[in-house]
């Protein structure tokens, strides 16, 4: 991850909101994880998925854990919100050619439209 990417718990955004220090309307919330709306989305229903625990990204997840909370959140939301009856799609962008640019872990749930193969 490029120094750019970098940033201190202190200054990461997604750990402010995951801390209740911005306010936002959470999907979901508990101790550990939380779902935000995104705030450009990409698809009628285009949400985030973040452990509260500051983690830059997927590539330094050290707790197998971590994919349990992220991903059977994500899962559980889609069901709860009915997405899986027509499909969804999660993705979770990775470093700088993955294309993140929030340094702190997020999964994307992504529903309401056809995506295409492969990715842009
Ligand atoms: P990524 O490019 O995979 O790192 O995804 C970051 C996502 O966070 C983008 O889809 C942004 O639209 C979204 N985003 C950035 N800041 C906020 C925010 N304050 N609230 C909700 N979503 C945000």
């Amino acid at each position: 991850m490029s120094t750019d990417m970098a940033s201190t718990v202190s200054e990461c955004i997604f750990c402010r909101i995951a801390k209740g220090e911005i306010p936002v309307d959470f999907v979901y919330r508990d101790e550990s994880v939380v779902v935000i709306r995104d705030a450009a989305p990409q698809a009628p229903v285009h949400l985030l998925v973040l452990p509260v625990r500051h983690i830059v990204s997927a590539a330094e997840v050290s707790d197998p854990n971590i994919w349990t909370l992220i991903m059977g959140r994500a899962v559980e939301t889609a069901r709860g919100m009915g997405l899986d009856e027509r499909g969804f799609r999660m993705v979770i962008n990775t470093g700088e050619q993955g294309g993140q640019t929030v340094p702190h872990l997020h999964l994307h749930l992504l529903s309401g439209r056809n995506f295409s193969w492969p990715p842009g």
